[in-house]
């Protein structure tokens, strides 16, 4: 007798979309398939629902307004399971005390599973310790190639120092690709001439010198013969150094978020420091770019690239801080975009949102596919519910949401990790503390494994 069998879904498993029914035992999926003979303790009618793998988000920020509490909270209102939380170790910190504060912490606040990157912000007194960071399941590591002025930038000297520690031990480097020298010189060219930050902030920040930077970081992950990660793709630019790459056969995985999917540079106009983010929002044909590259498989995942800050609308765009809360809204997002804008098959979404990024950072396949043997970790998607966007519907502790009044078709209304509801009716069960940490393994996803799986 299983735990639950939930019945009668639509199931996106890892060949593709079918009726079936799910049973769970031990926080483990049992037996996937048509009409399962098999009695449970408890059934959940999944009939004109959904039923996807959780959730898996690569790409999460707990350092601002929603930390290792809250944002898994929020995230789980969203539909997502498993997060992979930046570590961001500061000039000062050290590399394994960060890691260690971050792991334990979370393993004492977590809803969600969760997994760390390093964000290595002063390699040159950091990189040393990668080697210990991989040995306890910490093996993916950002660096900025951006943000000069603000002291985050790492330069190629290191860059290529530390891309070739990761290469050596099997870690996966990870970069912000835009080139930060050039961008401050135009950010104070345009500030000396007093010209409103507003206006000139996309220009400042071209979508070429976000090229250029990939390319840049690319050139020097091959050099190491390390694999390399480039999270928050923004722009047909980049898309074209990354087919480069990838036709030459480097082992390079690319991000996109959905903001970039969503909007253009017009939100700035409209909410100004609200989608103040880096690397900035671009065109409409960029947009468009991006669902293409999600669905020809240049791109490999998307995440959320949350990063909760306080701001307002009319706060001075200047001194604002870059980022915004985008977890929760990130899946009803993507569907309604995505599958619903016929841009994305929905076995291609859940490849790129739960498979894909469980696969990169070697989570595959406890995390982000149904099948037997898996974690139970299940979101149930109704595809037909129309709603509404609200900053005062969601759980972050933001006060906004760039999506205000945007309707979108879809919401998970179920969700479950390891075999135990998260998300019902709308809530999220925070009452156990029951998040674990994830040990990530880069080094077995091969390009040419995720695309033979299209
Ligand atoms: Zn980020």
């Amino acid at each position: 007798m299983a735990e639950w069998i939930i019945r009668g879904g639509s199931v996106a498993g890892p060949r593709g979309v079918e009726f079936a029914d799910v049973a769970i035992e031990a926080g483990k999926i049992l037996a996937v398939g048509r009409d399962l003979n098999i009695t449970a303790e408890r059934t959940i009618d999944a009939s004109d629902l959904l039923v996807l793998p959780g959730i898996v988000d690569v790409h999460t920020h707990p350092v601002y307004l929603d930390d290792l509490e809250s944002l898994p909270i929020t995230a789980a209102h969203g539909g997502i399971t498993t997060v992979i939380h930046f570590a961001y170790a500061k000039p000062g910190d050290g590399l394994m005390d960060t890691i260690h504060r971050f792991r334990e912490e979370a393993e004492a606040v977590s809803i969600l599973d969760f997994g760390l990157h390093g964000g290595l912000f002063d390699p040159a007194h950091q990189s040393h310790e990668i080697p210990l960071a991989i040995d306890v399941g910490v093996t993916s590591h950002k660096m900025f190639m951006t943000y000069a002025k603000l002291g985050w930038m790492t330069d190629d000297y290191q860059l290529m120092r530390t891309l070739d520690i990761l290469g050596r031990v099997g870690g996966m480097g990870m970069v912000h690709a835009e080139n930060g020298l050039a961008t401050d010189y135009l950010e104070d060219k345009t500030n000396a001439a007093g010209e409103d930050p507003l206006d000139v902030f996309v220009a400042t920040r071209p979508a070429i010198l976000e090229a250029e930077a990939i390319h840049r970081a690319i050139a020097m992950a091959q050099v190491a013969g390390c694999s390399l990660y480039i999270p928050h793709m923004t722009a047909q630019l980049g898309l074209e150094v990354l087919g480069r790459a990838r036709a030459l056969g480097y082992r390079v995985f690319a991000e996109t978020c959905p903001q970039y999917l969503t909007l253009t540079e017009a939100a700035l106009r409209e909410q100004g420091p609200l989608v103040k983010i880096g690397p900035p929002l671009r065109s409409e044909s960029d947009r468009l770019a991006l669902w293409q590259g999600l669905a020809t498989g240049l791109l490999d995942t998307i995440a959320s690239d949350h990063a909760a800050k306080a701001k307002t609308r009319d706060d001075d765009f200047f001194a604002a801080a870059f980022g915004s809360p985008q977890a929760e809204t990130m899946l009803p997002l993507a569907y309604h975009g995505g599958v619903g804008g016929n841009r994305l098959s929905l076995k291609r979404l859940v490849q790129v949102m739960c498979e894909n990024p469980a696969r990169i950072f070697g989570l595959y396949p406890q995390k982000g596919v149904i099948q037997p043997g898996s974690d139970a970790d299940l979101v149930l998607f109704d595809p037909h519910a129309n709603v509404q966007i609200t900053q005062a519907a969601q759980h972050s502790n933001a006060s906004y949401t760039a999506y205000e009044g945007m309707s979108v078709c879809g919401a998970p209304v179920l969700s479950m990790q390891r075999g135990e509801i998260l998300l019902e009716n709308g809530e999220v069960h925070t009452d156990s503390r029951r998040g674990r940490f994830l040990r990530t393994k880069c080094g077995n996803a091969t390009i040419a494994d995720l695309k033979s799986r299209q």
